[in-house]
């Protein structure tokens, strides 16, 4: 029988209110990050968008002036090179006061007619405008247009494309470059967006985590409180209710003797008298257990010889068990501060265990004990080995009060002697051993 702590419904309700809190704090606080994200991200489209506008009408305000411009001394046969004398001068102003990258001429099929800085020969194909076709189509049906951006080079360019007529009504195309350099700044910025959106997530990641480890932290923590509170108060109860198996179970144990000593009959034995001693005495245990489990152990300390204690406790436990229990000696004189009767208790406790263990089968017991170092301290290590099952489950189960998988166990022997010896300043524990059967283990300080 496991009775492990299982949590009534309020503090189920609890719990659940405390993870929702946590859920709701980790929900919060994705909702603000997204919001913010997302707020900046709106906030450099608008900025971006807004620049861009800006920057169009400029750039076709500047456009439709050339083109008037330019207009007036349009050869009349747009193909007739020397007809542009007067147009480059006119192109290489602009390209220098209007801060522009490029300035030039082109026909339909995109070839360059004249240009600003006379770079580019004449009827050149500039291929790379086919990318603006669009646009100098609309520039061709007699609108201004600008392009998109263009990315080249982490440079940032933009066009605008005007129609230019010549007397016979012939249309060339002027064209405008301009390096937009401060947009960069908004691409820059557009990189810091998603840069601090990734890290504001990651960020919340970790909070998450560490929110969520450190609730679940907290609630075994508080599951732990209850089920000692509840412990505590089931130990109360059981203190009480031994104190009152006590006495009638005193009365039962000499009446039971007095009428054995008149109705015995030595000739005919009856094992039934036996079992009402054998009963008496596990009441009794029980008794014992539960009012040792309830109370804090109050211990008697004195110096005591390891060896003889250990010697003592293997002799009581042979008045009941014919079993081998190898005690390989101590070193000699290892003496520690001990309560001595609690100290065989816990031993001869983990010799009946052991025992149980291993009912029929064959094999020994082996106890031994040693002086170690651990975690800095010189301490007596007393160890305890069966041949038996080994234990099936998670080994520290078994120190739970109450978790027993004997039709007659307690529960509460194991339990009992883990607080005897961690009321010590030590440890126990136990394992299976890789040969098969289980080996317990506890340490104990040498002085206190
Ligand atoms: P009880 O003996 O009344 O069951 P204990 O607290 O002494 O109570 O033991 C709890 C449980 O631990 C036992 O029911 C058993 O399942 C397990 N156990 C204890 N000692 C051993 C052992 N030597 N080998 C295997 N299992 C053990």
């Amino acid at each position: 029988m496991n009775t492990g702590f299982v949590p009534n419904r309020a503090h189920r309700r609890l719990m659940h209110r405390r993870k929702l809190l946590v859920a709701g704090v980790i929900a919060a606080v994705f909702f603000f990050l997204t919001a913010f994200n997302l707020g900046s991200y709106l906030f450099y489209k608008q900025l971006g968008n807004h620049l861009e506008q800006s920057l169009n009408m400029k750039m076709r305000t500047a456009a439709e002036l050339a083109s008037y411009l330019i207009g007036n001394y349009l050869p009349d046969d747009i193909y007739d090179i020397s007809g542009y004398y007067m147009i480059r001068p006119i192109l290489s102003r602009i390209h220098e006061r209007q801060d522009f990258e490029a300035v030039y001429l082109i026909d339909r099929r995109y070839n360059v007619l004249v240009e600003s800085s006379q770079l580019l020969e004449f009827a050149t194909s500039r291929g790379y405008l086919r990318e603006d076709s669009t646009a100098i189509s609309l520039a061709l049906e007699d609108s201004v247009t600008t392009s998109q951006l263009h990315i080249v080079e982490d440079n940032i360019f933009k066009s605008v494309y005007a129609p230019v007529y010549n007397v016979f009504g012939e249309t060339v195309i002027l064209v405008m470059e301009a390096n937009v350099d401060f947009l960069q700044i908004i691409a820059i910025f557009r990189r810091g967006l998603y840069i601090g959106a990734v890290i504001s997530m990651l960020l919340l990641g970790l909070v998450s985590i560490f929110l969520i480890l450190a609730t679940s932290l907290f609630l075994k923590t508080e599951t732990k409180l209850f089920e000692s509170q509840r412990l505590a108060s089931m130990g109360q109860m059981a203190a009480t209710v031994a104190h009152e198996i006590r006495n009638p179970l005193g009365i039962i144990k000499s009446t039971s003797d007095l009428l054995k000593e008149e109705y015995y009959d030595r000739e005919n034995p009856n094992e039934l008298w036996n079992y009402i001693n054998d009963e008496i005495k596990r009441l009794n245990r029980l008794v014992n257990d539960f009012l040792a489990l309830s109370r804090e152990p109050k211990l008697v300390q004195t110096e005591t010889d390891l060896g003889q204690l250990l010697q003592d406790a293997v002799s009581t436990f042979r008045t009941d068990n014919n079993l081998t229990v190898n005690l390989i000696a101590p070193p000699p004189n290892l003496r520690i501060y001990c309560d001595a009767d609690k100290i065989h208790q816990v031993v001869l406790n983990l010799l009946l265990n052991a025992a149980q263990a291993m009912e029929d089968r064959p094999g020994e017991i082996v106890l031994e004990s040693d002086i170690v170092k651990r975690k800095g301290r010189t301490i007596v290590r007393v160890r305890i080995r069966d041949d038996g099952p080994g234990i099936s489950g998670d080994p520290q189960l078994i120190f739970e009060p109450f978790f027993t998988t004997k039709t007659r166990g307690t529960g509460l022997g194991l339990a009992v002697s883990k607080s005897i010896i961690e009321k010590h300043g030590g440890e126990i524990s136990a394992g299976n051993r890789p040969e098969g059967g289980t080996e317990f283990v506890f340490w104990l300080p040498v002085k206190n």
